[in-house]
């Protein structure tokens, strides 16, 4: 097994570890419902892309349709 030749200080170990930070997303506003959504993906809060409705809600489902045969 590879061994480190030499022991990491802390103080290197923490430069090293100074660019691992998450930064935050970059939310855009949706177009339809104003909500905030990821950029160049469909609306979580309402399914529109580009001002056009690509997924149907859950809501606007009527699951209990009877009169489907
Ligand atoms: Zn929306």
């Amino acid at each position: 097994m590879a061994v480190p030749q030499n022991k990491v200080t802390r103080s290197r170990r923490n430069q090293r570890r100074s660019h691992d930070a998450l930064v935050a997303g970059n939310p855009d506003e949706c177009s339809n419902c104003g909500e905030l959504k990821r950029p160049h993906h469909v609306c979580a809060a309402c399914g529109h892309y580009d001002d056009r409705e690509v997924v149907a809600q859950a809501d606007e489902i009527d699951l209990d349709e009877d009169d489907a045969a």
